[in-house]
Protein backbone atom coordinates (compact mmCIF):
# COMPACT_ATOMS: atom_id res chain seq x y z
CA UNK A 1 0.00 0.00 0.00
CA UNK A 2 1.39 3.22 -0.26
CA UNK A 3 2.40 4.77 2.52
CA UNK A 4 0.76 8.03 3.83
CA UNK A 5 2.87 10.20 5.81
CA UNK A 6 1.82 10.42 9.43
CA UNK A 7 0.67 13.85 10.53
CA UNK A 8 0.38 14.09 14.64
CA UNK A 9 -1.56 16.18 16.52
CA UNK A 10 -0.32 18.73 18.51
CA UNK A 11 1.22 16.59 21.86
CA UNK A 12 0.41 19.17 24.70
CA UNK A 13 -3.06 19.24 26.38
CA UNK A 14 -5.93 20.90 25.27
CA UNK A 15 -7.40 23.58 28.26
CA UNK A 16 -9.67 26.40 27.01
CA UNK A 17 -7.95 27.50 23.57
CA UNK A 18 -4.58 26.93 25.38
CA UNK A 19 -1.99 24.24 24.41
CA UNK A 20 -0.68 22.93 27.74
CA UNK A 21 2.36 21.28 29.04
CA UNK A 22 2.01 19.01 32.31
CA UNK A 23 2.68 21.89 35.19
CA UNK A 24 5.21 19.54 36.04
CA UNK A 25 6.49 19.38 33.08
CA UNK A 26 6.63 15.19 32.82
CA UNK A 27 5.82 13.40 29.75
CA UNK A 28 4.69 9.73 28.71
CA UNK A 29 6.24 8.43 25.81
CA UNK A 30 3.52 7.05 22.95
CA UNK A 31 4.43 4.35 21.44
CA UNK A 32 3.76 2.11 17.88
CA UNK A 33 2.78 -1.23 18.44
CA UNK A 34 3.58 -2.85 15.86
CA UNK A 35 7.37 -2.36 16.85
CA UNK A 36 7.77 -0.39 19.76
CA UNK A 37 8.94 2.61 18.32
CA UNK A 38 7.71 5.88 20.58
CA UNK A 39 5.92 8.09 18.01
CA UNK A 40 5.65 11.01 20.60
CA UNK A 41 5.73 12.46 24.24
CA UNK A 42 2.28 13.69 25.28
CA UNK A 43 2.30 15.36 28.71
CA UNK A 44 1.78 13.11 32.38
CA UNK A 45 -0.60 15.61 33.61
CA UNK A 46 -1.62 15.67 37.68
CA UNK A 47 -4.12 16.47 39.86
CA UNK A 48 -2.84 20.17 39.56
CA UNK A 49 -4.03 20.11 35.55
CA UNK A 50 -7.11 18.68 36.48
CA UNK A 51 -8.29 21.45 38.83
CA UNK A 52 -7.18 24.13 36.27
CA UNK A 53 -8.96 22.22 33.63
CA UNK A 54 -12.57 21.93 36.00
CA UNK A 55 -11.99 25.60 36.58
CA UNK A 56 -11.91 26.91 32.54
CA UNK A 57 -14.73 24.06 32.04
CA UNK A 58 -17.13 25.67 34.54
CA UNK A 59 -16.39 29.18 33.04
CA UNK A 60 -17.42 28.47 30.07
CA UNK A 61 -20.47 26.13 30.73
CA UNK A 62 -21.31 29.47 32.69
CA UNK A 63 -20.58 31.45 29.85
CA UNK A 64 -23.50 32.94 27.65
CA UNK A 65 -21.83 31.21 24.82
CA UNK A 66 -22.85 28.20 25.78
CA UNK A 67 -25.16 28.20 28.28
CA UNK A 68 -27.44 30.58 26.03
CA UNK A 69 -26.73 28.81 22.87
CA UNK A 70 -29.89 28.09 20.39
CA UNK A 71 -30.11 24.56 20.64
CA UNK A 72 -29.99 24.08 17.17
CA UNK A 73 -26.41 26.27 17.19
CA UNK A 74 -25.44 23.39 19.34
CA UNK A 75 -26.81 21.04 17.08
CA UNK A 76 -25.01 22.75 13.67
CA UNK A 77 -21.81 22.71 16.01
CA UNK A 78 -22.50 19.04 16.15
CA UNK A 79 -23.02 18.40 12.82
CA UNK A 80 -19.81 20.50 11.39
CA UNK A 81 -17.49 18.32 13.99
CA UNK A 82 -19.10 15.42 12.30
CA UNK A 83 -18.38 16.97 8.71
CA UNK A 84 -14.76 17.88 9.82
CA UNK A 85 -14.02 14.67 11.56
CA UNK A 86 -15.10 12.88 7.87
CA UNK A 87 -12.61 15.60 6.18
CA UNK A 88 -9.69 14.53 8.28
CA UNK A 89 -10.93 10.49 8.04
CA UNK A 90 -7.45 9.40 6.31
CA UNK A 91 -5.22 11.47 8.90
CA UNK A 92 -7.20 9.86 12.03
CA UNK A 93 -7.55 6.10 10.63
CA UNK A 94 -3.64 6.13 10.50
CA UNK A 95 -2.95 8.39 13.50
CA UNK A 96 -5.10 5.31 15.08
CA UNK A 97 -3.51 2.76 13.22
CA UNK A 98 0.16 4.13 14.73
CA UNK A 99 -1.32 4.49 17.89
CA UNK A 100 -2.92 1.17 19.02
CA UNK A 101 -1.70 -0.94 16.15
CA UNK A 102 -5.27 -1.92 14.55
CA UNK A 103 -5.39 -2.19 10.59
CA UNK A 104 -5.36 1.48 9.08
CA UNK A 105 -7.92 0.02 6.51
CA UNK A 106 -10.87 -1.14 9.64
CA UNK A 107 -10.21 2.35 11.39
CA UNK A 108 -10.84 3.92 8.04
CA UNK A 109 -14.30 1.63 7.20
CA UNK A 110 -15.60 1.30 10.84
CA UNK A 111 -13.70 3.53 13.70
CA UNK A 112 -14.18 6.82 11.98
CA UNK A 113 -17.40 6.77 10.15
CA UNK A 114 -18.58 5.17 13.81
CA UNK A 115 -17.53 8.32 15.60
CA UNK A 116 -19.11 10.09 12.40
CA UNK A 117 -22.28 8.52 13.53
CA UNK A 118 -22.27 9.56 16.89
CA UNK A 119 -21.77 13.25 16.15
CA UNK A 120 -24.38 13.78 13.44
CA UNK A 121 -26.94 11.95 15.58
CA UNK A 122 -26.53 13.29 18.47
CA UNK A 123 -26.47 17.08 16.31
CA UNK A 124 -30.38 16.26 15.75
CA UNK A 125 -30.96 15.97 19.50
CA UNK A 126 -30.09 19.11 20.61
CA UNK A 127 -33.44 20.72 20.12
CA UNK A 128 -35.28 17.70 20.99
CA UNK A 129 -34.37 17.67 25.02
CA UNK A 130 -38.26 17.94 25.95
CA UNK A 131 -39.75 18.34 29.29
CA UNK A 132 -43.26 17.91 30.44
CA UNK A 133 -46.64 19.44 32.17
CA UNK A 134 -47.17 17.33 35.47
CA UNK A 135 -51.08 17.41 36.13
CA UNK A 136 -50.72 17.70 39.76
CA UNK A 137 -53.27 17.27 42.31
CA UNK A 138 -51.79 18.39 45.28
CA UNK A 139 -54.02 20.74 47.26
CA UNK A 140 -56.59 21.33 44.77
CA UNK A 141 -55.77 24.72 44.22
CA UNK A 142 -54.35 25.62 40.41
CA UNK A 143 -51.00 25.34 39.76
CA UNK A 144 -48.82 24.93 36.35
CA UNK A 145 -45.81 22.29 37.07
CA UNK A 146 -43.55 21.52 34.70
CA UNK A 147 -40.03 19.19 34.77
CA UNK A 148 -37.16 20.25 32.65
CA UNK A 149 -33.91 18.17 31.74
CA UNK A 150 -30.99 20.31 32.35
CA UNK A 151 -27.37 19.88 31.21
CA UNK A 152 -25.49 17.82 34.74
CA UNK A 153 -22.88 20.61 34.06
CA UNK A 154 -19.31 19.59 34.01
CA UNK A 155 -18.35 15.70 32.85
CA UNK A 156 -15.77 14.08 33.29
CA UNK A 157 -15.13 11.35 30.19
CA UNK A 158 -12.16 8.38 30.90
CA UNK A 159 -12.05 6.36 27.74
CA UNK A 160 -9.60 3.16 27.23
CA UNK A 161 -7.67 2.55 24.31
CA UNK A 162 -9.24 -0.21 22.02
CA UNK A 163 -11.36 2.54 19.93
CA UNK A 164 -10.01 5.32 21.53
CA UNK A 165 -11.92 8.02 18.53
CA UNK A 166 -15.21 5.95 18.91
CA UNK A 167 -15.13 5.88 22.57
CA UNK A 168 -14.35 9.29 22.92
CA UNK A 169 -16.90 10.44 20.34
CA UNK A 170 -19.83 8.22 22.48
CA UNK A 171 -18.51 10.28 25.43
CA UNK A 172 -18.03 13.69 23.80
CA UNK A 173 -21.52 14.25 21.66
CA UNK A 174 -24.37 13.41 23.68
CA UNK A 175 -22.42 15.25 26.48
CA UNK A 176 -22.34 18.20 24.17
CA UNK A 177 -26.19 17.60 22.83
CA UNK A 178 -26.90 18.38 26.13
CA UNK A 179 -25.55 21.37 26.56
CA UNK A 180 -22.49 19.81 29.18
CA UNK A 181 -19.16 20.78 29.49
CA UNK A 182 -16.23 18.27 29.55
CA UNK A 183 -12.62 17.13 30.21
CA UNK A 184 -11.88 14.11 28.45
CA UNK A 185 -8.80 11.48 29.63
CA UNK A 186 -7.95 9.33 26.81
CA UNK A 187 -5.75 6.28 27.86
CA UNK A 188 -2.15 6.86 28.11
CA UNK A 189 -1.46 4.07 25.97
CA UNK A 190 -3.52 6.10 23.27
CA UNK A 191 -4.02 9.46 23.53
CA UNK A 192 -3.16 10.98 19.91
CA UNK A 193 -6.60 10.94 18.28
CA UNK A 194 -8.44 12.89 21.16
CA UNK A 195 -5.77 15.24 21.18
CA UNK A 196 -6.66 15.97 17.15
CA UNK A 197 -10.29 15.39 18.07
CA UNK A 198 -10.24 18.60 20.41
CA UNK A 199 -8.41 20.80 17.59
CA UNK A 200 -11.04 19.77 15.27
CA UNK A 201 -13.64 20.70 17.25
CA UNK A 202 -12.67 24.38 17.69
CA UNK A 203 -12.38 24.18 14.40
CA UNK A 204 -16.40 23.48 14.72
CA UNK A 205 -16.68 26.40 16.50
CA UNK A 206 -17.34 24.58 19.86
CA UNK A 207 -16.48 27.54 22.18
CA UNK A 208 -13.12 27.73 23.90
CA UNK A 209 -13.10 25.35 26.87
CA UNK A 210 -16.49 23.33 26.76
CA UNK A 211 -13.96 20.61 25.81
CA UNK A 212 -10.70 19.92 27.43
CA UNK A 213 -8.61 16.90 26.84
CA UNK A 214 -6.12 15.88 29.87
CA UNK A 215 -3.90 13.87 29.36
CA UNK A 216 -2.06 11.36 32.19
CA UNK A 217 -2.50 8.16 34.03
CA UNK A 218 -5.49 7.07 34.87
CA UNK A 219 -4.60 6.45 38.66
CA UNK A 220 -3.72 10.44 38.57
CA UNK A 221 -5.47 12.23 36.22
CA UNK A 222 -8.30 9.41 36.36
CA UNK A 223 -8.63 9.49 40.03
CA UNK A 224 -8.35 13.34 40.39
CA UNK A 225 -10.84 13.54 37.96
CA UNK A 226 -13.43 11.18 39.87
CA UNK A 227 -12.63 13.28 43.17
CA UNK A 228 -13.27 16.63 42.20
CA UNK A 229 -16.25 18.19 43.65
CA UNK A 230 -15.84 20.48 40.47
CA UNK A 231 -17.05 18.07 38.03
CA UNK A 232 -20.45 16.56 38.38
CA UNK A 233 -20.85 13.52 36.22
CA UNK A 234 -18.63 10.88 35.66
CA UNK A 235 -18.65 8.86 32.38
CA UNK A 236 -16.45 5.64 31.95
CA UNK A 237 -15.51 2.89 29.79
CA UNK A 238 -13.17 0.57 30.64
CA UNK A 239 -12.80 -2.54 33.00
CA UNK A 240 -14.55 -3.40 35.57
CA UNK A 241 -11.78 -3.56 38.36
CA UNK A 242 -11.41 0.45 37.47
CA UNK A 243 -15.08 0.58 36.94
CA UNK A 244 -15.60 -0.27 40.52
CA UNK A 245 -12.99 1.52 42.10
CA UNK A 246 -14.71 4.78 40.62
CA UNK A 247 -18.07 3.86 42.13
CA UNK A 248 -16.55 3.23 45.37
CA UNK A 249 -14.98 7.13 45.09
CA UNK A 250 -17.73 8.34 43.42
CA UNK A 251 -19.54 8.09 46.69
CA UNK A 252 -17.60 10.73 48.29
CA UNK A 253 -18.98 13.56 46.34
CA UNK A 254 -22.18 11.80 45.31
CA UNK A 255 -21.24 12.33 41.57
CA UNK A 256 -23.72 10.07 39.02
CA UNK A 257 -21.65 8.08 37.16
CA UNK A 258 -22.00 5.74 33.99
CA UNK A 259 -20.11 2.79 33.56
CA UNK A 260 -19.30 0.56 30.33
CA UNK A 261 -17.35 -2.20 31.52
CA UNK A 262 -15.53 -5.41 30.31
CA UNK A 263 -17.44 -8.45 29.51
CA UNK A 264 -17.17 -12.26 28.50
CA UNK A 265 -20.25 -12.33 25.95
CA UNK A 266 -21.14 -15.96 24.74
CA UNK A 267 -21.77 -16.72 20.82
CA UNK A 268 -24.89 -19.49 20.66
CA UNK A 269 -24.77 -21.69 16.99
CA UNK A 270 -28.12 -23.51 17.05
CA UNK A 271 -27.99 -27.02 14.69
CA UNK A 272 -29.92 -25.06 11.94
CA UNK A 273 -28.15 -21.88 11.64
CA UNK A 274 -26.12 -21.36 8.55
CA UNK A 275 -23.25 -23.12 9.33
CA UNK A 276 -20.72 -21.20 7.39
CA UNK A 277 -21.83 -17.57 8.39
CA UNK A 278 -22.17 -18.63 11.74
CA UNK A 279 -18.13 -19.70 11.70
CA UNK A 280 -16.97 -17.06 10.02
CA UNK A 281 -19.23 -14.48 12.20
CA UNK A 282 -18.27 -15.91 15.64
CA UNK A 283 -14.76 -15.93 14.42
CA UNK A 284 -14.99 -12.46 13.59
CA UNK A 285 -17.06 -11.84 17.06
CA UNK A 286 -13.66 -12.76 18.89
CA UNK A 287 -10.82 -11.90 16.85
CA UNK A 288 -11.79 -8.55 14.67
CA UNK A 289 -9.32 -6.09 16.42
CA UNK A 290 -7.36 -8.73 17.90
CA UNK A 291 -9.93 -9.56 20.50
CA UNK A 292 -9.31 -6.18 21.98
CA UNK A 293 -13.15 -5.52 21.90
CA UNK A 294 -15.53 -5.34 25.17
CA UNK A 295 -18.87 -6.75 23.14
CA UNK A 296 -15.65 -9.88 21.99
CA UNK A 297 -17.97 -13.14 22.63
CA UNK A 298 -14.85 -14.96 24.13
CA UNK A 299 -17.05 -17.95 24.93
CA UNK A 300 -18.41 -19.85 21.80
CA UNK A 301 -21.34 -22.21 22.61
CA UNK A 302 -22.41 -24.96 19.93
CA UNK A 303 -24.77 -27.33 19.51
CA UNK A 304 -23.01 -31.06 19.43
CA UNK A 305 -24.40 -31.95 16.08
CA UNK A 306 -22.53 -29.45 14.38
CA UNK A 307 -19.78 -29.05 16.73
CA UNK A 308 -17.22 -29.60 14.78
CA UNK A 309 -18.05 -28.55 11.59
CA UNK A 310 -18.41 -25.14 13.18
CA UNK A 311 -15.04 -25.46 15.05
CA UNK A 312 -13.49 -26.36 11.66
CA UNK A 313 -14.82 -23.17 10.45
CA UNK A 314 -14.05 -21.23 12.75
CA UNK A 315 -10.62 -22.77 12.90
CA UNK A 316 -10.61 -21.92 9.46
CA UNK A 317 -11.36 -18.17 9.56
CA UNK A 318 -8.77 -17.74 12.29
CA UNK A 319 -5.84 -19.76 10.45
CA UNK A 320 -7.12 -16.91 6.97
CA UNK A 321 -6.73 -14.00 8.72
CA UNK A 322 -3.46 -12.05 7.78
CA UNK A 323 -1.69 -10.91 11.16
CA UNK A 324 0.59 -8.01 10.38
CA UNK A 325 1.17 -4.36 10.47
CA UNK A 326 -1.85 -2.19 10.51
CA UNK A 327 -0.54 -0.35 7.47
CA UNK A 328 -0.15 -3.37 5.66
CA UNK A 329 -3.88 -2.99 3.45
CA UNK A 330 -4.51 -7.08 4.32
CA UNK A 331 -4.16 -7.10 7.63
CA UNK A 332 -6.89 -8.34 9.49
CA UNK A 333 -5.30 -9.11 13.13
CA UNK A 334 -2.46 -6.38 14.35
CA UNK A 335 -0.74 -6.54 17.02
CA UNK A 336 -1.82 -6.23 20.93
CA UNK A 337 -1.95 -2.65 22.11
CA UNK A 338 1.46 -2.99 24.58
CA UNK A 339 4.06 -5.56 25.51
CA UNK A 340 1.84 -5.57 28.99
CA UNK A 341 -1.49 -6.53 27.27
CA UNK A 342 0.90 -9.15 25.42
CA UNK A 343 2.27 -10.91 27.88
CA UNK A 344 -1.72 -10.31 29.66
CA UNK A 345 -2.77 -12.52 26.88
CA UNK A 346 -0.28 -15.06 26.81
CA UNK A 347 -0.18 -15.62 30.61
CA UNK A 348 -4.21 -16.46 30.09
CA UNK A 349 -3.10 -19.12 26.91
CA UNK A 350 -0.78 -20.62 29.40
CA UNK A 351 -3.18 -20.69 32.45
CA UNK A 352 -5.54 -22.68 30.09
CA UNK A 353 -3.46 -24.92 28.64
CA UNK A 354 -2.30 -25.49 32.47
CA UNK A 355 -6.09 -26.43 33.12
CA UNK A 356 -6.53 -28.71 30.67
CA UNK A 357 -7.70 -27.29 27.87
CA UNK A 358 -7.20 -28.07 24.21
CA UNK A 359 -5.46 -25.97 21.88
CA UNK A 360 -7.23 -26.04 18.51
CA UNK A 361 -4.99 -23.38 16.56
CA UNK A 362 -2.70 -20.47 17.60
CA UNK A 363 -1.30 -20.48 21.03
CA UNK A 364 1.94 -18.17 20.41
CA UNK A 365 3.05 -15.13 19.97
CA UNK A 366 4.03 -14.07 16.63
CA UNK A 367 7.61 -12.54 15.45
CA UNK A 368 9.86 -10.99 17.81
CA UNK A 369 9.06 -7.10 17.64
CA UNK A 370 5.22 -5.94 17.94
CA UNK A 371 2.98 -7.22 19.87
CA UNK A 372 1.43 -10.10 18.07
CA UNK A 373 -0.72 -13.10 19.58
CA UNK A 374 -1.88 -15.83 17.34
CA UNK A 375 -5.66 -16.12 16.81
CA UNK A 376 -6.58 -18.74 19.42
CA UNK A 377 -9.33 -21.60 19.75
CA UNK A 378 -9.72 -23.57 23.22
CA UNK A 379 -11.73 -26.69 23.43
CA UNK A 380 -12.04 -28.61 26.56
CA UNK A 381 -11.98 -26.05 28.78
CA UNK A 382 -13.66 -26.96 32.29
CA UNK A 383 -16.16 -24.25 33.17
CA UNK A 384 -14.15 -22.89 36.09
CA UNK A 385 -11.42 -22.18 34.10
CA UNK A 386 -9.73 -19.03 34.16
CA UNK A 387 -10.23 -18.55 30.12
CA UNK A 388 -14.06 -19.16 30.51
CA UNK A 389 -14.55 -17.05 33.90
CA UNK A 390 -12.30 -13.97 33.03
CA UNK A 391 -11.89 -11.31 30.46
CA UNK A 392 -8.71 -11.97 28.49
CA UNK A 393 -9.34 -8.81 25.99
CA UNK A 394 -7.48 -10.72 23.63
CA UNK A 395 -7.88 -12.97 20.47
CA UNK A 396 -8.71 -16.21 22.52
CA UNK A 397 -11.89 -18.38 22.11
CA UNK A 398 -13.14 -20.86 23.93
CA UNK A 399 -15.52 -23.66 22.68
CA UNK A 400 -17.86 -25.69 24.24
CA UNK A 401 -20.86 -28.21 22.82
CA UNK A 402 -23.96 -28.05 24.42
CA UNK A 403 -26.95 -30.33 24.46
CA UNK A 404 -30.42 -28.09 24.20
CA UNK A 405 -31.31 -24.59 24.33
CA UNK A 406 -31.77 -24.78 28.20
CA UNK A 407 -28.35 -26.20 29.04
CA UNK A 408 -26.92 -23.30 26.35
CA UNK A 409 -28.85 -20.25 28.27
CA UNK A 410 -27.70 -21.53 31.61
CA UNK A 411 -24.16 -21.53 30.68
CA UNK A 412 -24.40 -18.53 28.32
CA UNK A 413 -25.81 -16.61 31.60
CA UNK A 414 -23.35 -18.18 34.38
CA UNK A 415 -20.64 -15.48 34.11
CA UNK A 416 -20.88 -11.77 36.13
CA UNK A 417 -20.67 -10.38 32.65
CA UNK A 418 -23.43 -9.46 30.86
CA UNK A 419 -22.48 -7.07 28.27
CA UNK A 420 -23.96 -8.64 25.06
CA UNK A 421 -24.47 -11.94 23.41
CA UNK A 422 -25.52 -13.54 19.55
CA UNK A 423 -27.96 -15.82 18.94
CA UNK A 424 -27.40 -17.82 15.48
CA UNK A 425 -30.51 -19.94 13.86
CA UNK A 426 -32.94 -19.74 11.55
CA UNK A 427 -36.13 -20.21 14.03
CA UNK A 428 -36.97 -16.88 14.50
CA UNK A 429 -38.75 -17.64 17.31
CA UNK A 430 -36.12 -19.58 19.25
CA UNK A 431 -34.27 -16.43 18.44
CA UNK A 432 -36.53 -13.93 20.21
CA UNK A 433 -37.19 -16.07 22.65
CA UNK A 434 -33.41 -17.20 23.90
CA UNK A 435 -33.02 -13.06 23.83
CA UNK A 436 -34.98 -12.41 26.17
CA UNK A 437 -33.50 -15.06 28.26
CA UNK A 438 -30.22 -14.14 28.08
CA UNK A 439 -28.52 -11.52 30.71
CA UNK A 440 -27.01 -8.87 28.36
CA UNK A 441 -27.23 -5.18 27.47
CA UNK A 442 -27.62 -6.34 23.42
CA UNK A 443 -28.49 -9.47 21.88
CA UNK A 444 -27.46 -9.62 18.11
CA UNK A 445 -29.45 -12.37 16.37
CA UNK A 446 -27.29 -13.81 13.68
CA UNK A 447 -25.01 -11.14 13.36
CA UNK A 448 -22.50 -9.40 16.16
CA UNK A 449 -21.02 -5.72 17.34
CA UNK A 450 -23.82 -3.90 15.15
CA UNK A 451 -23.26 -0.83 17.28
CA UNK A 452 -25.29 2.37 16.28
CA UNK A 453 -25.82 5.53 18.55
CA UNK A 454 -29.58 5.15 17.60
CA UNK A 455 -29.87 2.12 20.18
CA UNK A 456 -29.29 1.96 23.70
CA UNK A 457 -25.60 0.09 24.80
CA UNK A 458 -24.20 -1.25 28.22
CA UNK A 459 -24.28 -4.01 30.55
CA UNK A 460 -25.72 -6.04 32.69
CA UNK A 461 -24.80 -7.26 35.76
CA UNK A 462 -20.85 -6.66 36.41
CA UNK A 463 -20.48 -5.42 32.64
CA UNK A 464 -22.19 -1.76 33.61
CA UNK A 465 -24.45 0.61 34.82
CA UNK A 466 -26.07 2.90 32.68
CA UNK A 467 -26.98 3.45 28.98
CA UNK A 468 -24.82 5.08 26.60
CA UNK A 469 -26.14 5.84 22.72
CA UNK A 470 -30.06 7.05 22.51
CA UNK A 471 -32.10 8.96 23.81
CA UNK A 472 -30.87 7.07 27.34
CA UNK A 473 -27.64 8.04 26.90
CA UNK A 474 -28.63 11.76 26.18
CA UNK A 475 -30.44 11.90 29.43
CA UNK A 476 -27.41 10.73 31.35
CA UNK A 477 -26.21 13.90 30.89
CA UNK A 478 -29.07 15.91 32.14
CA UNK A 479 -30.57 16.31 35.81
CA UNK A 480 -34.05 17.41 35.95
CA UNK A 481 -35.99 20.07 37.68
CA UNK A 482 -39.36 20.21 38.47
CA UNK A 483 -40.61 23.98 38.46
CA UNK A 484 -44.09 24.42 40.61
CA UNK A 485 -46.21 27.88 40.41
CA UNK A 486 -48.88 28.48 42.15
CA UNK A 487 -51.79 30.35 39.80
CA UNK A 488 -54.23 31.22 42.75
CA UNK A 489 -57.39 29.68 44.12
P1 LIG B 1 -8.81 0.35 32.30
O1 LIG B 1 -7.49 -0.07 32.76
O2 LIG B 1 -9.96 0.16 33.22
O3 LIG B 1 -8.69 1.87 31.88
C1 LIG B 1 -9.74 2.61 31.31
C2 LIG B 1 -9.48 4.08 31.52
O4 LIG B 1 -9.55 4.37 32.92
C3 LIG B 1 -8.11 4.55 31.08
O5 LIG B 1 -8.19 5.88 30.59
C4 LIG B 1 -7.35 4.47 32.36
O6 LIG B 1 -6.20 5.26 32.35
C5 LIG B 1 -8.37 4.98 33.35
N1 LIG B 1 -8.13 4.63 34.75
C6 LIG B 1 -7.33 3.67 35.27
N2 LIG B 1 -7.36 3.71 36.63
C7 LIG B 1 -8.21 4.70 36.98
C8 LIG B 1 -8.67 5.23 38.23
N3 LIG B 1 -8.28 4.74 39.40
N4 LIG B 1 -9.56 6.24 38.21
C9 LIG B 1 -10.00 6.76 37.04
N5 LIG B 1 -9.58 6.31 35.84
C10 LIG B 1 -8.70 5.29 35.79
O7 LIG B 1 -9.22 -0.37 30.94
P2 LIG B 1 -8.33 -0.50 29.63
O8 LIG B 1 -7.32 -1.55 29.89
O9 LIG B 1 -7.90 0.82 29.15
O10 LIG B 1 -9.44 -1.02 28.61
C11 LIG B 1 -9.85 -2.33 28.56
C12 LIG B 1 -11.12 -2.56 29.34
O11 LIG B 1 -12.14 -1.68 28.90
C13 LIG B 1 -11.70 -3.94 29.15
O12 LIG B 1 -12.12 -4.47 30.39
C14 LIG B 1 -12.89 -3.71 28.26
O13 LIG B 1 -13.90 -4.67 28.33
C15 LIG B 1 -13.35 -2.40 28.70
N6 LIG B 1 -14.15 -1.75 27.66
C16 LIG B 1 -15.50 -1.68 27.84
C17 LIG B 1 -16.29 -1.11 26.85
C18 LIG B 1 -17.79 -1.00 27.03
O14 LIG B 1 -18.39 -0.21 26.33
N7 LIG B 1 -18.39 -1.71 27.95
C19 LIG B 1 -15.71 -0.63 25.69
C20 LIG B 1 -14.32 -0.73 25.53
C21 LIG B 1 -13.56 -1.31 26.53
P3 LIG B 1 -4.79 4.54 32.02
O15 LIG B 1 -4.87 4.06 30.64
O16 LIG B 1 -3.84 5.64 32.21
O17 LIG B 1 -4.65 3.44 33.04
MG1 LIG C 1 0.11 3.63 21.43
Amino acid sequence: MEQRALELPCPQMVIGGSRLDAQSGATIGVEDPSNGTILTQVPEGSAADVDHAVKVARAAFDSPSWSRMRPLDRGKILESIARLIEANAEQLALIESYDNGKSYTHALAFDIPAAVDTFRYYAGTCARIEGKVNPISADGRQYHSYTKHEPIGVVGSIVPWNFPIVMAAMKIAPALAAGCAIILKPSEVTPLTALRLAELVLEAGLPEGILNVVTGYGHIVGQAMVDHPGINKIAFTGSTRVGKSILRSAAETVKPVTLELGGKSPSLIFADANIDAAGIGAALAIFFNSGQVCVAASRLYVEESIFDDVLAAVVKAAESFPIGDGRDANTMIGPLVSHAQQERVLGYIDAGVKEGGQVLTGGKKRGETGYYVEPTVFINTKPDAKIVREEIFGPVLVATPFKDVEDVIAEANDTNYGLAANIWTRDLSRAHLTAARLQAGTVWINSHAIIDPAAAFGGYKESGLGREMSDEGLHAYTQSKTVTAFLGD
